[in-house]
């Protein structure tokens, strides 16, 4: 047992509390030795800042393609791009590894069918981790399936749909999974997501592909792979796609 003496002669010289042993241990921080790069922030936070890459303005695929490589031939009218329910998915030209990424998306105004079936789409980080697009709202699912799961690992922390028909965001942060050269995972993919401006995945420690029908597997890929987006043969539309590289 310790006595009150011992603990204030102990306390005098610096060696009980968690603070005094963490400002002992604590050495001085090295300041950072390089200015962080100026970036222009867009006109609103929905809008690309100016170190990103636009992948979708509303204009054309020219960012796209289809998963053989051939022209992406989903529908663009009226400043978005609609999934052509048969056309399979689209996918980046360009690779990408850890990254911010902003999507707007909208399910169907006119609702039909309903869980899985209503409004499915998804935005396939690295060709490979599923962030739910669902229409979620009054729409019953399994909770690891809704609109913002990371698809059969984690439901979102919040449901924060906004009704069909209506324009939505997701903001990503994304930390791509690493490899050693047997290509097992050292690191697992990390992600971030708010949903209309609502954190609903916070930092959240990916367990590898986003099968529907089998565990979760990391099978080892290049640092960078194109981002995707799926064809679940519902008509869901995109618009105002951006995507900062980390
Ligand atoms: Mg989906």
């Amino acid at each position: 047992m310790v006595t009150a003496r011992a603990f204030l002669a102990a306390a005098s010289i610096g060696v009980v509390g968690s603070s005094t042993m963490l400002a002992q241990d604590a050495a001085p921080f090295p300041p950072p030795k390089h200015a962080p790069p100026i970036v222009t922030p867009g006109r609103t936070s929905a809008d690309p800042p100016s170190d990103a890459i636009v992948l979708f303005d509303g204009r054309d695929l020219s960012k796209w393609r289809s998963a053989d490589g051939s022209p992406a031939k989903w529908l663009v009218r009226d400043g978005y791009m609609e999934v052509v329910p048969g056309a399979g998915e689209i996918v980046t030209a360009d690779s990408f590894g850890d990254c911010q990424l902003h999507v707007e998306w909208a399910t169907p105004a006119i609702v039909k069918g309903e869980g899985q079936e209503r409004g499915n789409s998804g935005v396939f980080l690295m060709g490979r981790y599923e962030i739910q697009v669902l229409d979620s709202y009054q729409n019953e699912t399994y909770f690891h399936g809704q609109a913002g799961a990371v698809y059969k690992q984690y439901a979102p922390l919040v449901n924060a749909s906004r009704p069909p028909g209506q324009w939505q965001t997701y903001d990503i942060i994304f930390k791509a999974p690493k490899f050693d050269d047997q290509g097992k995972v050292t690191e697992r993919a990390r992600v971030t997501v708010l949903h209309n401006g609502v954190l609903i995945q916070n930092n959240v420690e990916i367990y590898g592909i986003t099968y529907h029908d089998r565990p979760a597997l990391y099978i080892a890929h290049p640092p960078g792979q194109p981002l995707h987006l799926q064809d679940h043969g519902n008509p869901v539309r995109y618009r105002n796609i951006w995507i900062r590289r980390l």
